[in-house]
């Protein structure tokens, strides 16, 4: 064990570390729909690492039933209290990776998609928070640590130390992680009242209130033990009103107990050096296969094949906050006048798709638009390209900066949340840096920055330096597990 933690934990009275349940919508590679997913996937292996038992709960999805069935466990039942309803709840147990992840069954929440939407995703998460609470002291493990993801696991330390006054669940001390303040969970009064029986006097600005709607996230806030979330950029960023989607006056008085994790990747999924799913392999010092990948990656999605050219790439949901609307207003500005090509692969918002398609159609040979979700092809696009452009309006963290620059393809992206935090801007006087960025939403000063990027790309010493250096950056897990420890150590 470190030497930090032997230490705090001395100074609590105890020798062993906490045991952690992590409670989450999702968990990569069980059920996925992004960036959360993965952490909670990756995370709970390098605590192990740290001594650390942690174990996983999630929904127990139909696409995980689909596919895991047979490895599963049954371990017990029981029924649970939702309004006036009483829900079945099954607790199933699946071994993945040496991790223990506990799955709660029920069809009528969890048999078709992760995510309903509107209330009625409300009905799913507020029954999910109830029977996480209402398992703990049956699951043969003792449970000291709470980990909450977002608000359709927020509720649990205020349900825990209203609800459960005296018991188990209230004196287990619970971290809350936002990972995307702009997804809350509002919903009315009587609905809350209805699903989760929660006292009318906490419908207050003081408790859960925001803008005449209980709002699960902010419920966190006001109990969690601890926040963090998922930069220290971002840390900064939603205390103030531009970013905090109204939470800045509860995240303001909770500073004290308020930080910054930055995410890591997992290095072995995403690895040049052994990718199977990349045409050739390479490192940083033997870049050959990247330019391999590069002719594969054209040939595959209909780019000229030209080695001479840059790619500018982008794998992402197509909304605003990644930055869609400053591609919009310069893509044919830019795909008119300079010697480039675009390759996009990404879905969301219809207006973004259409005006993707019609670009392709457009630039035909110059710019490829892949709509649609596809993850062996994400590999291909990270290895072939040679900039990634991750121009978001907010960012908490991002692993697409970080991805892409494992693969040794540099980054450029505004100034805010984890791209900040991660991209060190390329320096012409010192030679430093390890991308590109810009400061402020704004199409012109992307398309500048851009364009020097584009300039570098034609001295093959800086590109190489931004290369390789760009590699060179360790965004493993096993930093962020470090810090979570202590965070978890320091809440007991
Ligand atoms: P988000 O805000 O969507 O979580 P992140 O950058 O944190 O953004 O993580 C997005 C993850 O999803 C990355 O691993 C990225 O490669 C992957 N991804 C996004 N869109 C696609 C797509 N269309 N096809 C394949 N992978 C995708």
């Amino acid at each position: 064990m470190k030497k930090e933690f032997r230490e705090l934990l001395r100074e609590r009275g105890r020798s062993a570390m906490p045991n952690v349940l992590l409670a989450a919508a999702e968990c990569a590679p069980l059920a996925k729909t992004g960036g959360l997913a993965d952490v909670v996937g990756t995370l709970p292996r390098s605590l192990a690492g740290l001594g650390i038992d942690a174990r996983v709960i999630i929904p127990y999805h139909r696409c995980i039933k689909d596919k895991y069935a047979d490895k599963v466990e049954h371990m017990f039942y029981f029924y649970a209290k939702l309004g006036w309803r009483q829900e079945y709840v099954g607790i199933e147990k699946l071994i993945l990776d040496g991790v223990t992840v506990y799955l709660v069954d029920n069809e009528h929440y969890f048999g078709d998609k992760i995510y309903r939407g509107g209330n009625p995703e409300g009905e799913q998460y507020s029954f999910f928070c109830r029977a996480v609470l209402d398992a703990i002291p049956n699951l043969g493990y003792d449970v000291e640590v709470v980990h909450c993801n977002d608000w359709h696991t927020a509720m649990l330390p205020m349900l825990a130390h209203t609800q459960y006054r005296g018991l188990q669940q209230d004196r287990i001390k619970y971290l809350l992680t936002i990972h995307n303040i702009a997804f809350q969970g509002k919903f009315g009064f009587d609905f809350v009242q209805d699903m989760l029986g929660v006292d009318s006097r906490y419908y207050t600005p003081e408790y859960i209130e925001l803008n005449g709607c209980a709002d699960y996230l902010k419920a966190g806030c006001v109990f969690a033990d601890r926040i963090n979330t998922v930069s220290p950029s971002y840390a900064s960023e939603i205390r103030t009103p531009y970013y905090a989607e109204g939470l800045e006056g509860i995240l303001n008085a909770r500073s004290a107990q308020l930080s910054g994790i930055i995410n890591g990747i997992d290095k072995k999924v995403f690895n040049p050096h052994g990718d199977e799913l990349i045409p050739a392999r390479y490192d940083r010092g033997h870049l050959k296969g990247k330019a391999i990948c590069k002719a594969r990656l054209q040939e595959r999605v209909g780019l000229e094949q030209r080695p001479d050219v840059p790619i500018f790439a982008m794998v992402t949901r197509m909304t605003e906050q990644k930055g869609f609307d400053l591609v919009v207003c310069v893509l044919d500005d830019m795909m008119c006048r300079e010697d480039m090509q675009f390759m996009l692969l990404g879905s969301g918002d219809e207006r973004f798709e259409n005006f993707m398609r019609s670009a392709e159609s457009r630039y035909k040979g110059k710019l490829c638009a892949y709509i649609g979700y596809n993850e062996e092809l994400s590999h291909l696009v990270y290895a072939g390209s040679d900039f990634y452009l991750m121009p978001s309006r907010f960012e908490p963290c991002g692993l697409s900066q970080m991805i892409a620059m494992r693969y040794g393809t540099v980054p450029i992206v505004r100034e805010t949340g984890g791209l900040k935090d991660t991209v060190t801007p390329y320096n012409r006087f010192t030679g430093e840096g390890n991308g590109f960025s810009f400061a402020n939403y704004d199409a012109w000063e992307m398309r500048d920055t851009m364009r020097l990027a584009m300039e570098c790309y034609k001295n093959e010493e800086i590109m190489h330096g931004l290369i390789s250096r760009a590699m060179q950056a360790d965004f493993g897990f096993e930093r962020s597990a470090i810090d979570y420890a202590r965070h978890y150590i320091w809440m007991l």
